[in-house]
């Protein structure tokens, strides 16, 4: 763990975001900023925090204003930042594919893969040089092709092809940028799969009964160890459930 870091934490107010903000501070990380789009989440989750200083960013990471103004106030820091975790995101939702509304899918789209491409852009001249890691949160969805969640499966697929893309900033800027592909895990996520945005798609409870689900801690502790492996850039790490 980095004993006295910075380290940038997106979708830090609920699951794999939260479970990344806790286990950095319990690993010495000094100086925490959590962005989220949930602001009562995240001060819920910063009050069970202790060790660093924490910073809380509501922002909708859709809206590439309000990206620039939080990473503008991040560089008012003058602190380089050690870590950036582009972690926020939404799923598929219903109805699927290709039946997806339109401003669904612009959802899907600007979330999960334009807010992880805007925040590598804004974060890349904030980052320590050389020596900075940036660590995307995509899926297995992003590997293996399927219908109903194609637009998903898609924005996860850019963050995989622009991780690896991003190689070769570990060469030109010193910071490495490298992915996570979880299999399902065990999250609030899980129960914005279903109908409405407020259930779990049917399609999930059978993948569940027949494979489990990962803890957001196990992946945490997965992404922290990437993200710190200095042999790794512009790689990506499947993580799965053992049934
Ligand atoms: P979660 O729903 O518990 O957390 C996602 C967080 O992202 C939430 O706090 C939410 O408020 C935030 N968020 C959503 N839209 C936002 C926006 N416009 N601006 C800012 N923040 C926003 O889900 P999770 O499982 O912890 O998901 C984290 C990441 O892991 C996502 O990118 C997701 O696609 C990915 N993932 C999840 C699973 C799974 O099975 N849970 C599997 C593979 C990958």
């Amino acid at each position: 763990m980095i004993k006295g870091g910075f380290a940038v934490v997106t979708g830090a107010a609920s699951g794999i975001g939260q479970a990344l903000a806790e286990t950095l501070s319990t690993g010495g990380i000094s100086r925490l900023a959590l962005l989220d789009i949930d602001r009562v989440g995240l001060a819920r989750v910063a009050a069970g925090l202790s060790g660093p200083k924490v910073t809380l960013h509501p922002v909708d990471l859709s809206d590439p204003g309000a990206i620039e103004a939080v990473f503008a106030a991040l560089g008012d820091e003058a602190l380089p930042i050690d870590l950036l975790f582009n972690n926020a995101g939404i799923p598929a939702g219903t109805p699927s594919w290709p039946d997806t509304e339109l401003s669904r899918i612009q959802a899907i789209l600007n979330i999960n893969l334009m807010g992880v491409v805007a925040a590598t852009r804004l974060a890349l001249p904030l980052m320590r040089r050389p020596g900075g890691s940036i660590l995307n949160t995509a899926s297995t969805s992003g590997l293996r092709p399927y219908l109903s969640g194609a637009v998903y499966a898609a924005s996860k697929a850019g963050v995989v092809m622009f991780t690896q893309s991003c190689a070769d900033l570990a060469v030109r800027d010193g910071v490495r940028v490298n992915a996570i592909c979880p299999g399902i895990v065990d999250t609030a996520f899980l129960d914005k799969t279903g109908a409405g945005g407020a259930a779990r798609a049917p399609w999930l409870v059978e993948r569940l009964k027949a494979g489990g689900a990962l803890t957001p801690k196990a992946v945490a502790r997965a992404a922290i160890a990437l993200a710190l492996d200095e042999s790794r850039a512009g790689t990506y790490e499947v993580l799965e459930a053992k049934p």
